[in-house]
């Protein structure tokens, strides 16, 4: 029986955590797991950092808060100004909150406030991708493609448009590049029968987080999703809550695509798990247009206050000083190598993708039709308990909109190490031995 007074997940009572020391924790019985998740793909430096520990103390014992409409502090100016700098200065003005929910809401509401500043106040509708997830604020659920959260809120949640996203796996198309246009095209059309003079913004994940298992969507349709915003005048939004901060192997994953997006939502590894810390990065004539008519109407209390602030900056520094990008360059071929082994050994492994240190696996029932398990069998929980008791923390996702199948994400801290990745992979390769031999 279990007494505890947190709800946060039906099922199994969780271990208690003990301590944590770079990619590895323990719990309160001593045994050990490899954080093969970064928690929820957050905890990018790895646990247990005195670099940031004492960032975060020499600012606790300045101030750790200020409110942003009485004090500029000096960690949330630097901060703003480094994160502009990983832009190379595309996107100019900063906006601070708390996670990464607030991130996307702050943009789906600067995105409105602007067109209404400029007169167009009939751009009220966003555009966003079924499968997808933004966040757990109404707003930001509003625009994710995810029935199993979304369900219960139809009735409070102004929904956007959904369209499909491009499907590597599983399009039945000649190649990749007419799959691209014709999905394009499609939301084109949808885009032309809902009204282009009704958007806002398109929203979306230029590599899908856990929503899509880290489905890739490639230059050609983000290329394709930009010329379509500049056409219709809408503006393109990317949440980068889980991509950005060098998860990708860039600074935001964005930058592999000689794309830019009007505004950016980021967080998890910016505070890399050390303090809730996101932002919503901007063009400056978006922000001046509506400030011009009186300010951004949003903010939340912790937004900006110096500890949240001083702790991004040292997150960012540290990967600065430490060349980190270069490491997930190094651990992202070889963890991508390793998994492409353990695909041709295992059948029902239907399709690994991703970039950098964010891969998705996607379970298959059968990999000539790659039908998916049934989605009562709940594999995907059942694949994260064999890693754990193998001492290896993944990120699992079921089924969703019977769109893609059961999948899991493996997103280890960005400063894992080689002998780690290889301990990751071998821990990984014991569990799927043991799945192996129950769907046999
Ligand atoms: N957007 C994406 C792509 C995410 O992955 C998440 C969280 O998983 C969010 C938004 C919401 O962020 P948070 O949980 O910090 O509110």
């Amino acid at each position: 029986m279990n007494h505890s007074p947190l709800f946060y997940q039906a099922g199994t009572a969780l271990p208690e955590v003990s301590h944590a020391d770079g990619v590895r924790l323990w719990d309160a019985h001593g045994h050990e797991y490899l954080d093969g998740c970064a928690g929820a793909i957050a905890c990018n430096l790895g646990h247990g950092r005195r670099d940031i520990r004492d960032a975060m103390l020499a600012q606790l014992d300045r101030v750790a808060f200020t409110y942003r409409t009485q004090f500029e502090n000096a960690p949330a100016v630097a901060l703003g100004r480094a994160l502009v700098e990983l832009t190379a200065g595309q996107l100019d003005k900063v906006f601070f909150v708390s996670s990464g929910s607030e991130a996307v809401e702050s943009a789906l509401k600067l995105a409105r406030q602007y067109f209404v500043a400029r007169g167009e106040t009939q751009r009220r509708r966003f555009v966003s991708l079924r499968p997808s997830y933004h966040g757990s604020t109404l707003g930001a659920l509003g625009v994710t493609g995810y029935r199993p959260l979304e369900a219960a809120f139809d009735a409070l949640i102004t929904a956007s448009l959904k369209v499909a996203g491009p499907d590597f796996y599983r399009h039945g198309d000649a190649d990749d590049a007419s799959h691209v246009d014709r999905v394009l095209a499609e939301t084109r059309q949808a885009i032309e029968a809902a009204g282009p003079e009704s958007i806002v913004a398109f929203v979306l994940e230029p590599i899908g987080g856990a929503s899509t298992g880290a489905r890739v969507l490639g230059q050609r349709y983000l290329q394709g999703i930009r010329a379509l915003c500049d056409e219709f005048g809408c503006l393109l939004i990317l949440d980068e809550v889980l991509t950005g901060v060098g998860r990708t192997g860039d600074w935001f994953a964005y930058q592999h695509y000689a794309i830019t997006p009007d505004l950016l939502a980021t967080a998890k590894g910016l505070g890399a798990g050390y303090y809730p810390v996101g932002a919503l990065l901007a063009r400056t004539d978006i922000v001046d247009a509506v400030m011009a008519a009186g300010g951004f109407q949003h903010g939340h209390t912790y937004a900006g206050n110096p500890l949240a602030c001083a702790t991004g900056l040292a997150v960012i520094e540290a990967m600065q000083r430490e060349n980190v990008l270069d490491n997930v360059a190094a651990r992202g071929r070889e963890l991508e190598a390793g998994l492409a082994v353990l695909q041709a050994r295992f059948p029902w492994l239907g399709d690994v993708r991703g970039r950098g240190l964010l891969w998705g696996v996607e379970l298959v029932a059968d990999p000539d039709t790659k039908a998916p398990f049934p989605a009562e069998e709940n594999r995907f929980a059942r694949i994260t308990a064999l890693a754990r008791a193998e001492g290896l923390l993944i990120y699992p996702r079921r089924t969703l909109d019977g769109v893609a199948g059961d999948h899991f994400l493996v997103a280890p801290p960005l400063t894992i190490g080689a002998d780690d990745t290889a301990e990751l992979l071998e821990r990984l390769s014991r569990a799927l031995v043991r799945f192996d031999r129950e769907v046999a």
